[in-house]
C-alpha cells in the first residue's frame, strides 16, 4: 500500500475515547434475537465499564439456508436505541450496498465487513462505493481464507472510498485441516499486516477463531499479549439458546472474568503471558514444518515408485551434492546456520532413502 494511503488511516486514539490507552473492547451478541435480548445483554455488558461498542448482528451470512438469517432492517432502531441507552456506539455487519444505506439511516455509528465478504473484490467495491461521503466507521475482518493481500485490498478500497476510521479484525482463517478452533489463528498473518501498516489498529475476535467459549480466554489472552489494540467478543445472555453461534458465545459475566483478569491484573502483558503468545506462533510454525515434511515424503514415496520401473538405483550422490549445496546457499540467504541446514538436510535425505529403500 502506497505510505500516502496508510496516512489517511485515523489513529484509534483521535476517533475513539479509550480510559489511558486501553484496549478498544467490542462485545454483542452474535445476531439480534428480539429487543429485550439485546438490551439485557448490553445493560450487562455496560455494567464492567470496559465497553465502548456494541456489536449486533443483523443480517447474517449463513453457509446452508433455512437457519436464521438475522431479523434485518426491523432490528436497526433496536440496536440504535439500546446503543444510546447504554452509552455505546452501535456497530453492526453489512456485506452490500443496501444494508450500509439502511446502517446510514439508522444512524449506525460503526459496520463491519465480515469474513465472507472481504474475500470478494466486487461486493467490497461497491460497498466502499455506498460509503462514500460518510464519517462511517469499518471494521474489516480477515478473509475466511488465508490471504493477507485480499485482507489489505479490501482495507485499500475502503480507504479508497475516503474512509479513515478503519479498524482491521483478526478472526482466523478457515483451512482445512482439523484443530481444536473453528478458524486458525494464523498469527503470523495479522502480524505481517501490521507490520505492512503500522498505523492501522487491528483487534481480535477471539470468539470466531474459538469456535467454543471454553476457548475464548486464551485466544482473548494471546491477542493482547501480541499487543492488539483490542477485541471483538460475541456475548449473549443465554449462550445455549442463542439463534446463531451458540458454542462460542459466552455470558457477559464470562466476559466480565476475562477483562478483570488480562484488563485489570494486566496479565496479557506480563512476560510469561508474552513467552506463551510467542510459543503459539511458535507451535503454529512447527506444525507448519511438520505437515511439509510429511508432504515432502509422499513426493519422495511417488520417485522411488518410479525408480522402481525405471530400474534407477536409489541413492543418486550427485542429486544429493546439488541438494546440500542448494539448501545451504538458501539458508545463507535466509540468514540461517548452514551447518544447522547441512545437518538437518543429512538427516531429510537419510529417510527419503530408506523410504525408497523399502
Ligand atoms: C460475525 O461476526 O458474527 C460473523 C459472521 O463473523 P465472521 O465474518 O468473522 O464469520
Ligand atoms: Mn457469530
Amino acid at each position: 500500500m502506497p505510505p500516502s494511503a496508510i496516512q489517511e488511516i485515523m489513529p484509534l486514539s483521535h476517533w475513539m475515547s479509550l480510559p489511558e490507552n486501553r484496549p478498544l473492547i467490542v462485545a454483542g451478541p452474535c445476531s439480534v434475537e428480539s429487543q429485550q435480548q439485546l438490551k439485557t445483554t448490553a445493560q450487562a455488558i455496560v455494567a464492567g465499564k470496559r465497553v465502548q461498542v456494541l456489536r449486533s448482528g443483523v443480517w447474517k451470512p449463513r453457509s446452508k439456508p433455512g437457519q436464521f438469517e438475522g431479523l434485518g432492517e426491523k432490528a436497526l432502531p433496536w440496536v440504535r436505541q439500546v446503543s444510546n441507552d447504554f452509552g455505546l456506539l452501535a456497530a453492526v455487519e453489512v456485506a452490500k450496498p443496501k444494508q450500509v444505506e439502511l446502517c446510514l439511516k439508522h444512524r449506525i455509528d460503526m459496520m463491519w465487513l465480515g469474513a465472507r465478504t472481504t474475500v470478494n473484490p466486487f461486493m467490497v467495491q461497491d460497498i466502499a462505493e455506498s460509503l462514500k461521503g460518510t464519517d462511517t466507521a469499518v471494521m474489516i475482518k480477515n478473509p475466511v481464507c488465508p490471504d493477507l493481500h485480499l485482507w489489505i485490498g479490501t482495507i485499500e478500497r475502503i480507504l479508497g472510498a475516503g474512509i479513515k476510521k478503519i479498524i482491521a479484525v483478526h478472526r482466523g482463517f478457515f483451512i482445512n485441516k482439523k484443530s481444536k478452533y473453528r478458524n486458525m489463528p494464523l498469527w503470523d498473518l495479522p502480524l505481517t499486516l501490521k507490520k505492512e501498516i503500522p498505523g492501522l489498529p487491528l483487534i481480535c475476535d477471539p470468539s470466531h477463531i474459538a469456535g467454543q467459549s471454553k476457548l475464548v480466554a486464551e485466544i482473548a489472552a494471546h491477542a493482547l499479549a501480541l499487543n492488539m489494540n483490542g477485541l471483538m467478543v460475541e456475548v449473549h445472555h443465554d449462550p445455549e439458546n442463542a439463534l446463531t453461534d451458540p458454542l462460542q458465545q459466552i455470558t457477559p459475566q464470562k466476559l466480565h472474568d476475562i477483562l478483570t483478569e488480562l484488563l485489570d491484573c494486566n496479565t496479557a502483558q506480563t512476560p510469561l503471558h508474552k513467552l506463551k503468545a510467542i510459543r503459539n506462533l511458535i507451535d503454529e510454525n512447527d506444525y507448519g514444518m511438520l505437515e511439509l515434511l510429511s508432504e515432502r515424503m509422499a513426493l519422495v514415496k511417488e520417485i522411488g515408485e518410479l525408480k522402481k520401473v525405471s530400474e534407477t538405483v536409489v541413492l543418486q550422490t550427485e542429486r544429493l551434492k546439488d541438494i546440500i549445496a542448494d539448501r545451504q546457499q538458501k539458508a545463507a540467504e535466509l540468514g540461517l546456520s548452514t551447518s544447522f541446514v547441512n545437518e538437518i538436510m543429512q538427516l531429510i535425505h537419510k529417510e527419503s532413502v530408506a523410504i525408497q529403500s523399502t
